[in-house]
């Protein structure tokens, strides 16, 4: 059994599903259970809806569900014959019923809360479960719809809720296994579940890739597949370096230490429930689906190379913070971070001396109001237009010099700040933002020019 998750990009139109509905097609004798996000835009547009009407603004609300209702009728006339699609049709108008009258109850109200935000959102993987399945039966595949609020159990915590395991893995155990023997595709909508009440969740953005490894974990797959529009995870961002190559192997560790960087592909932290159980995950381009993508394990196999990627990501603000009174204080980092958390603004690199603590955030406007409730412990400097840059491989760890050999190559770079340590295989620097292309490109010549066949495309 596998569980094959298609992205928003791979149903997001008639065109899209049928490609979809062809690959499910090749991977039948592996018995697939199929996971589905909205349509590609579809869960943002729902959200606005939700403000627009959680703001009074019903019209708004109203006008953006219709140009989704169309959209919907739309794909799925062009994939069904029109005896099933008179039939379906009506299913998604009730569909759409149910969701304006949603809405113009929550312009009534003029306010919008979590639990009612997650009724709107779940239309979106909702309205794509329900296409795919018919258009797949009508593609001939044995589809079944199963409504995923019945076995993804959560807890109450809307729009992130929190899946809980054993209660799922139990219902995914009676209510999808058994489709699966009597060799039928199971459709699910990812992102969404429902209380043990009941009630309608979500799990978060980008949820659906979560939804596909709990599945698998649950099911015992051999294997999960995200289908999505790109051909895996690359050496570097092909934007900036034409050069790069896919990654044909990476480790759990090494996705993980990249998903800050290329969120855009994947977030490991949702697969690391097959990673856990050592189900491989793969991610593969439904564009270019012989394409044989990356694949995520749990430990990957020795390369020569001692890099696997190099990511960069701009808008960082780097902040200084000094304190020479604190030289042998304790609970000076303390008092810092309980500042960033008062604000709750996340740091990503910190490198310390005795005296002072530079950190990186995210470039946003809460910074001025950090900074000056920072400046109550300590001299406080901040400055923006920097980047992050990081190169990732698990050799790292065993092999000398590698440092020496980066910074060698950047003598005429200016280094902000340098983290080596947390997790053994990355190493991370700080540099001005317009020098990102640069630095990636030369970095890429030294590290990337004559690689291992087994781990790089
Ligand atoms: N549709 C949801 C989102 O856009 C979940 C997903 O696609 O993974 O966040
Ligand atoms: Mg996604």
């Amino acid at each position: 059994m596998i569980v094959m998750k298609f992205g928003g990009t791979s149903v997001q139109d008639s065109a899209a599903i049928n490609t979809a509905a062809s690959i499910v097609k090749g991977r039948l004798s592996q018995k697939p259970v199929v996971v589905v996000s909205a349509m590609a835009k579809v869960t943002d547009q729902l959200l606005t809806m939700a403000r627009a009407a959680g703001s009074g603004d019903r019209k708004t609300a109203l006008d953006l569900s219709r140009s989704l209702r169309e959209r919907h009728y739309n794909t799925a006339g062009e994939l069904l014959h029109t005896a099933i699609f008179s039939k379906f049709h009506s299913e998604l108008e009730d569909s759409f019923e149910a969701l304006d009258e949603l809405l113009r109850g929550i312009a009534a109200v003029g306010e919008v809360t979590p639990r009612t935000t997650d009724h709107v959102a779940a239309y979106g993987e909702l309205l794509s479960s329900k296409i795919c399945a018919a258009a797949f039966s009508a593609c001939g595949l044995d589809a079944m719809l199963v409504d995923s609020r019945q076995c993804m159990v959560t807890d109450n915590v809307h729009m992130r809720a929190a899946p809980l395991m054993e209660e799922t893995h139990a219902r995914l155990r009676t209510k999808v296994r058994p489709l699966v023997e009597a060799g039928r595709v199971p459709v699910m909508g990812g992102f969404i579940g429902a209380t043990k009440a009941g009630v309608t969740t979500t799990i978060g953005r980008g949820g659906s890739d979560y939804s596909a490894a709990i599945i698998g974990a649950g099911l015992d797959a051999q294997a999960i597949e995200i289908w999505t529009d790109v051909d895996g995870m690359m050496t570097t961002d092909p934007n900036l370096c034409p050069e790069a190559r896919r990654i044909k192997v990476i480790s759990f560790d090494e996705a993980a230490e990249l998903a800050y960087f290329g969120a855009k592909v994947l977030h490991p932290a949702t697969v690391l429930p097959a990673v856990q159980k050592n189900i491989p995950v793969f991610i593969l381009n439904s564009r270019n689906p012989d394409c044989e993508g990356t694949r995520i394990t749990a430990r990957a196999p020795h390369c020569r190379n001692s890099f696997k990627a190099i990511a960069a990501k701009k808008r960082i603000t780097i902040i200084d913070v000094a304190a020479p009174r604190m030289l042998l204080v304790h609970g000076f980092l303390r008092a810092i971070f309980e500042a960033f958390d008062r604000h709750r603004v996340p740091v990503d690199v910190v490198s310390t001396s005795e005296v002072s603590v530079s950190l990186t955030v995210d470039s946003n406007e809460s910074i001025p109001a950090l900074a000056a409730d920072l400046a109550t412990l300590a001299d406080v400097k901040y400055e923006g237009r920097k980047a992050i840059v990081c190169l990732v491989g698990e050799n790292l760890r065993e092999t000398p010099g590698v440092a020496a050999r980066v910074f060698s190559e950047l003598t005429d770079v200016k280094i902000r700040m340098i983290s080596q340590g947390a997790s053994e295989i990355n190493l991370t620097f700080v540099i001005e933002e317009d020098q990102v292309p640069q630095v990636i490109q030369r970095l890429h010549k030294v590290f990337f020019s004559d690689l291992d066949p087994e781990v790089f495309a």
